[in-house]
């Protein structure tokens, strides 16, 4: 096992990264498919001791992967889906972190389990979601979580129980979590419903559509490129404000439907994205005094 991982990981080429990231901007580098969570374990450790820097991908949605000489992407594995299931007694539902939202949003219709609608409309996969904290303007991944397992920076598996509000608050905040670090792996996790909820088919479909309607989740995207800077003051809000909706750095468009998404309508580049955030910044720093922030990785 470990001579074949270290062989392949010794003869990587350069691949075109477009397709790992759903903003799908051009760009190079070296890539490694991960079989499995153990894999990732034992790959990670080799980097480590070769001193190689890497990224993890999970759905790619919510990071834009730049050309990368010094570094290697890992491809987090394909979901095991034996592991997704649900405790209908306890209410929770089971899953490896490489699962898709979709494929989570599926069961919990199946079983009823409310509070699981904060995950809409999130193209990601469980792991991302619990490593950003990802939510909606229903609610955020932290309300559901009950247990996580994750592999850390020395190759340890660790893990932690969410038994309270307290727990959550503590461990989560707005589009962060506070105990699995930048290169850590989330491996499993279990989500807990909030309710027995009959009308959560209903609230998906609704809430989806109003996205539709009001997202270009159909566009090359990376969701939302900047923080709200308050619940009071959305990014979206500002950067409309400051008349940029449709503005453009060749290929990539500030949204017209919403303006905190920024949409690849060809062939972008990364430095279009870097160009373009620069732009949005310095006008609605000039209009409003106000610095956004990324919430895309970059
Ligand atoms: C059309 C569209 C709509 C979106 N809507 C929303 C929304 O409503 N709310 C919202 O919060 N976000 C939204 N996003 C952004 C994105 O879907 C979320 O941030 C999501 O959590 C990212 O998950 P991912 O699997 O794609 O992770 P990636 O984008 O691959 O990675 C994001 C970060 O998570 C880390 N990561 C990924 N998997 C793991 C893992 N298993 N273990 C440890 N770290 C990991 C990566 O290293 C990286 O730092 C949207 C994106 C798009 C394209």
């Amino acid at each position: 096992m470990e001579k074949e991982f270290n062989k392949k990981l010794n003869h990587l080429t350069k691949v075109n990264l477009a397709r790992y990231s759903t903003m799908r901007l051009k760009s190079w580098g070296y890539l490694y498919e991960l079989e499995s969570f153990h894999e990732a374990r034992a790959v990670i450790q080799e980097l480590k001791k070769q001193k190689r820097p890497y990224r993890l991908i999970g759905g790619g949605s919510n990071q834009l992967l730049s050309s990368w000489e010094e570094g290697v992407y890992l491809k987090l594995p394909k979901a095991d889906l034996h592991l997704l299931s649900v405790d209908e007694k306890k209410m929770t539902l089971s899953c490896d972190a490489s699962t898709t939202v979709n494929a989570v949003l599926q069961l919990a219709k199946k079983y009823s389990l409310g509070g699981f609608e904060v995950l809409t409309g999130i193209p990601a996969t469980m792991g991302g979601v619990a490593f950003m904290n990802a939510g909606t303007s229903l609610g955020e991944f932290s309300s559901l979580v009950s247990f996580i397992e994750w592999i850390d920076g020395e190759g340890n598996i660790c893990s932690k129980e969410f038994l309270t509000s307290d727990d959550r608050a503590k461990n989560f905040s707005y589009r962060k979590n506070h105990f699995c670090g930048e290169g850590e792996v989330i491996t499993k996790m279990i989500l807990k419903a909030t309710s027995r909820d009959d009308a959560l088919e209903e609230k998906i479909t609704k809430y989806l559509n109003y996205r539709k309607e009001t997202q270009p989740l159909s566009s090359k995207t990376c969701g939302c490129v900047f923080k709200n800077p308050a619940k009071e003051m959305p990014a979206g809000k500002l950067i409309d404000g400051a008349n940029l909706k449709g503005v453009h750095v060749g290929d990539l468009f500030v949204s017209t439907l919403h303006a905190n998404f920024m949409e690849n309508r060809g062939e972008a580049t990364y430095e279009d994205f870097v160009a373009l955030v620069q732009v949005v910044k310095e006008e609605v720093f000039r209009k409003f005094h106000v610095e956004l922030e990324l919430e895309v990785k970059i």
